[in-house]
């Protein structure tokens, strides 16, 4: 049951002003810092008369947080949270310089359009909308404006969480990127996909150890060779179908919408998903674990065979599924290739229940009627993996309403990045149900 939104016309008409100035930012990961953004987002909040703690990990490493309280203290608070750094951009590539914040053709262009600057900038103008009416969240809000989430949140989330977990008190859940977009179904039906769980990492540096010796000798324990030959079997390995609640529940979902039957069960269960079209492409990346290849080092001169060769493979599993990739790649290295993490974080996964999940998806119809919230399994990582080590539940919701002909995917860290003025509207009311309802 949807109360009626409270009027949050101004918040829908400066949303797009500020993501706009948040864009002018260059907060480029690496080569710039949050410290000036972060600055401004203290400014934005202080206008509306909401106090926050600007906190620095690092010289220029700035974070921010605010709390909102709500009309029930009794309950645990939700925590709010979007990074202030984006990946960089090579403005040769662009239609629109980068860090412009262009309106052009309906939509607003730059990098971090809509990861995340439009859902920051969604936090924002709801933020000050509640604080301007003197409306109060059904429950205390706690918002994080983070830095480096772009390179792994040593800076931001994790170093918050570890050095500063106090800022948290009181968090029993938390949203923030992953989830909660539009993916078209067809012309007029859309699945909001509400992340509700993650793959984890496993980052690892592989070494090959062998005979160094003259290239034009016979060596049968050459380190190139056999490392070149241990990737090859991990890049050209495919890990089995691993059907996870979230995922099977999307492309129930899905099927039943589009009036098709799937037997979950069958044999080739590729196959069988194939009948979702274009669905199961998208989710194509959440049926199994995978493992690929992306670095190689190894040798300084042709005729010189290297005792030594390093490789990095990225690797990422599903929640329950973390040993298996393990065990599978080990059995793939050739014995004289060793492996040790570069990067290594948990999956998650949470249950789609419970009155903030009621919430998000009652916002959601009560925006779009024709809309369908399901779970969702993120395929990479957020600061989320941070703030679920202080026993938050976390979720991915943004609420952004996308064109049908949008390839929304393609726009995370891609040329001409950009993030429809519609869409961050719809963000406004949708986060302002959610905060009034959750
Ligand atoms: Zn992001």
């Amino acid at each position: 049951m949807s109360t009626p939104v409270p009027a949050s016309g101004e918040a829908q008409r400066e949303v797009v002003d500020l993501c706009a100035e948040l864009i002018r930012f260059d907060t480029s990961n690496p080569t710039s810092d949050e410290r000036a953004c972060a600055e401004w987002v203290v400014a934005r909040l202080a206008e509306a008369g909401i106090d926050s703690q600007l906190v620095e990990s690092a010289p220029g490493r700035a974070n921010v947080v605010a709390r909102i309280p709500g009309t029930d203290p009794e309950r645990g608070a939700l925590l709010v949270h979007g990074h202030l750094d984006v990946v960089p951009a090579d403005a040769a590539e662009w239609q629109v310089p980068p860090f412009s914040g262009e309106i052009r053709d309906g939509y607003l262009w730059g990098r971090g359009a809509i990861d995340m600057k439009d859902t920051v900038a969604v936090m924002l103008a709801t933020a000050r909308h509640f604080a301007r009416t003197g409306t109060r969240p059904a429950r205390e809000i706690v918002l994080a404006f983070l830095a480096d989430e772009e390179a792994g949140g040593r800076f931001g989330a994790h170093w918050l969480v570890e050095h500063r977990p106090e800022l948290f008190a009181g968090v029993t859940e938390a949203i923030g990127e992953g989830g909660g977009f539009s993916y078209a179904l067809d012309d007029t039906r859309r699945l909001y996909p509400i992340e509700n769980a993650q793959r984890g990492m496993a980052w690892m540096e592989l070494t090959a150890t062998g005979r160094a010796g003259h290239g034009s000798s016979p060596n049968d324990e050459n380190a190139v060779t056999d490392l070149a030959e241990s990737l090859t079997r991990i890049g050209r390995h495919t890990f089995p179908v691993r059907l996870i609640e979230p995922v099977r529940a999307l492309l129930a979902e899905a099927a039943r919408l589009q009036g098709v039957d799937i037997d979950f069960d069958a044999e080739d269960l590729d196959a069988e998903l194939a009948k979702l079209g274009h669905v199961a492409d998208f989710m194509q990346v959440v049926l199994r674990n995978s493992a690929n290849p992306t670095m190689f080092t190894a040798g300084y001169q042709t005729n010189v065979i290297p005792g030594r060769a390093t490789a990095r493979v990225d690797g990422r599993f599903l929640p329950g599924h973390e040993q298996e990739l393990i065990d599978t790649i080990d059995a793939l290295l050739l014995p004289s290739v060793s492996r040790e993490w570069v990067n290594h974080d948990i999956a998650m996964e949470t249950g789609f229940d419970g009155p903030l999940v009621d919430a998000m998806c009652a916002a959601v119809r009560a925006e779009d009627p024709d809309g369908h919230p399901v779970p969702y399994c993120n395929p990479g990582g957020t600061d989320a993996k941070a703030f679920t080590k202080l026993g938050i539940r976390c979720f991915g919701f943004k609420g952004l309403k996308l064109p049908a002909d949008l390839d929304y995917g393609r726009l995370f860290h891609g040329v001409d990045e950009r993030v429809p003025l519609e869409g961050l509207r719809f963000g406004v009311r949708v986060m302002t149900r959610l905060w009034q309802d959750c």
